[in-house]
């Protein structure tokens, strides 16, 4: 298993390709996925990079809402 970058030795994280049906192994920091065979199959696209980041601002902005929430409804009672 490629679990680690062998250009940057960061620790790579097994992404799902709903397209391919396979997974494959991203880093980060290198923004690359490998095979399971550590060979290099492509680079991270912007619009994937996006989305990731996307899904990452709307877990913040639900944690905000739900907090102001709570506040309003201990200020009703
Ligand atoms: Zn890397």
């Amino acid at each position: 298993m490629p679990l680690f970058c062998k250009q940057c030795n960061e620790r790579r994280y097994p992404i799902f390709q709903t397209a391919e049906k396979l997974t494959l192994w991203l880093c980060e920091k290198c923004n690359n996925y490998v095979d399971p065979k550590d060979v290099i199959v492509r680079e991270r696209t912007k619009s994937e990079k996006d989305e990731m980041d996307a899904k990452i601002d709307n877990f913040k902005k639900t944690v905000v809402l739900t907090g102001e929430k709570m506040k309003r409804r201990k200020g009703v009672n």
